[in-house]
């Protein structure tokens, strides 16, 4: 089988991961709308994730979408069927990432804190190291922070393979949502392909999710 895209990033990653720089700075001239290398990642907005670097991505060849969480959202789905239909775009790459705040919080926890509860402005404050504010107001939007399922964990816990876990969850769940979803194609001529992965911030290294797999438990 042809190496794949994704293939030849995960081999830039292992030099980004010993230091060497892959992804060149700089204009590189005109360039045409379509990435040059038809793939779209979406990836956690932590300020830790270099993507066009850690992936040694250069400018035109993909389509980039972050997020908190690099979750799989109904805007990242939007994003992917115009990637895919409008601009060309095959291969997907999902990113999640240890010491992910998303792992330090969950959407009632958050809301609760934001309408004005006091034990749980006090849980956020504690968890973040800063004072948390409430608004003391309730807001029908958005709709889901997506945090994700599992047991709760301090702010930037290390890695272990209980959160090891609750990421790789996260990840087959936008797998699921993307392969599933009736306007992105995975079977024919016209099919998209979907990879995903933990990057792990200490070590500049990804590694990727096996799918199927589980998707979490309420516990
Ligand atoms: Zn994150």
């Amino acid at each position: 089988m042809a190496k794949s895209n994704t293939d030849e990033f995960l081999q830039n990653n292992q030099q980004y991961a010993s230091g060497q720089v892959v992804h060149k700075a700089g204009h590189p001239g005109k360039q045409p709308i379509q990435p040059s290398r038809r793939v779209a990642v979406v990836a956690c907005m932590d300020a830790r994730l270099d993507v066009e670097d850690l992936l040694g991505l250069q400018t035109g060849e993909a389509h980039i979408i972050r997020n908190a969480g690099g979750v799989v959202t109904e805007d990242a789905i939007r994003c992917l069927i115009i990637s895919h239909h409008l601009l060309n775009t095959n291969e997907i790459i999902l990113i999640h990432h240890t010491r992910c705040g998303m792992l330090a919080f969950t959407d009632d926890l958050l809301k609760a804190g934001l309408e004005g509860d006091p034990a749980a402005e006090k849980l956020l404050g504690q968890a973040t190291g800063r004072n948390f504010v409430s608004a003391g107001k309730a807001s029908t939007s958005p709709v889901a922070f997506h945090a994700f399922r599992g047991q709760l964990e301090p702010l930037d816990s290390p890695r272990d393979g209980k959160n090891t876990e609750r990421l790789e969850w996260d990840v087959r769940r936008g797998m699921s949502a993307i392969l599933n979803h009736p306007w992105l194609p995975t079977i024919g001529a016209d099919a998209v392909t979907v990879r995903g992965f933990i990057y792990d911030v200490d070590t500049g290294k990804l590694e990727e999710v096996k799918y199927p797999g589980p998707m979490g438990s309420i516990g």
